[in-house]
């Protein structure tokens, strides 16, 4: 284990760090781990960050994009940063299993592992944890310890607010979820102080969908929504086939379950995907429903009370009737 202490103390000099994250790295995620990097590199450190998967264009574009090492394009690269990094910086997961391969090359590293998350059930791979549940944002947490522990508000720079910014951003859904307290919205305005340009960061997450992108959103609404009233559910799902038809990409898929939950009435919603070798489940839920029970008890991930995630290898057909299934137990709870 470290203690403050002796984190400062080894970040004092130059260090080989590596910082990595989820899976399929969302906002958070690659806001989370551009922020940390910016800082970082202020301090001499050679800090490289390693996503396991690719990411989609609209999360392409953070200062610090060009350096980041994708696992499953550069393997052996990625693993041998890990295996000669000193500290290794786990952001926005807390469970070696959501960075697939990558979680036995972590687990095996001699490096002190450094988790900064806000998701619940944290497994017991790190040596010094920055970890809050409360927080909106893994991005707020990033901005906690740098500011809070570290005490280096001044390195807060243009390009880290900008990474920080884009995480707070996207995983408060545009600053609307029940956890964006004053405290964030102080934070924000710190960060726009420190050189984010906001209504830009907006335009490039946002306003960045390709024509094929906006299609399939129509496609989605139009013919692919299920709205169960008696449940006040609503679930889109979608298949394979329609996923080439309209040449979806990385991320295009994203958001698109919060069409669903903006029906008045609905309390749960559920975009349910067939990828190439599994059936991928995003739930989102209102107010007091648990999204990520469901996740966790049947389709074997988690998340957050209201954005959650699993998976299945069960046919499309089979994950959207067990889906249905699980409702009744739920009935009570969804009809407050
Ligand atoms: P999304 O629906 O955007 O894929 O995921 C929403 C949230 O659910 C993520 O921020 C993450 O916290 C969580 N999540 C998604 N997929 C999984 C999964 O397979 N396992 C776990 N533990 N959490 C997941
Ligand atoms: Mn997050």
């Amino acid at each position: 284990m470290l203690d403050l202490a002796a984190l400062k103390e080894l970040l004092a000099s130059p260090q080989k760090i590596v910082i990595t994250t989820h899976h399929k790295p969302d906002g958070d995620a690659m806001g989370s781990s551009l922020g940390l990097y910016n800082y970082l590199i202020q301090q001499g450190h050679h800090a490289t960050v390693v996503a396991p998967t690719d990411y989609p264009d609209f999360l392409s574009w953070m200062p610090g994009n060009d350096g980041v090492i994708i696992y499953t394009e550069q393997p052996e690269k990625a693993a041998t940063l890990i295996a000669n990094a000193a500290l290794i910086f786990c952001l926005d997961f807390n469970a070696l299993g959501r960075i697939n391969e990558m979680g036995a090359l972590v687990g095996e590293s001699k490096a002190y592992k450094i988790m900064i998350d806000h998701h619940l059930e944290p497994e017991d791979f790190d040596d010094y944890r920055h970890w809050n549940i409360n927080a909106c944002a893994t991005a707020q947490l990033i901005y906690d310890f740098i500011v809070n522990e570290l005490h280096h508000q001044e390195l807060v720079n243009k390009d880290v607010a900008t990474c920080l910014y884009t995480g707070i951003m996207t995983d408060s859904a545009s600053f609307r979820l029940p956890n964006t307290t004053s405290t964030v919205h102080r934070i924000v305005a710190d960060l726009i102080d420190a050189g984010a340009v906001n209504w830009r960061i907006h335009e490039l997450v946002y306003n960045s969908a390709s024509e094929s992108r906006l299609r399939f959103l129509g496609h989605c609404l139009a013919n692919c929504l299920e709205v169960l009233p008696e449940y006040n559910t609503a679930i889109i799902s979608v298949n394979k086939e329609d996923l080439e038809k309209y040449d979806v990409d990385t991320g295009d898929t994203e958001g698109i379950v919060n069409y669903a939950l903006s029906m008045a009435s609905i309390k749960l919603a559920a975009f349910i995907v067939e990828r190439k070798d599994k059936v991928k489940l995003s739930l989102r839920s209102k107010g007091e429903f648990p999204a990520n029970e469901i996740c966790k008890k049947y389709f074997g991930g988690g998340g957050h009370r209201n954005a959650a995630g699993g998976f299945s290898t069960d046919s499309l057909e089979q994950v959207v009737q067990q889906f249905k299934t699980l409702l009744p137990e739920y009935k009570k709870l969804l009809k407050q």
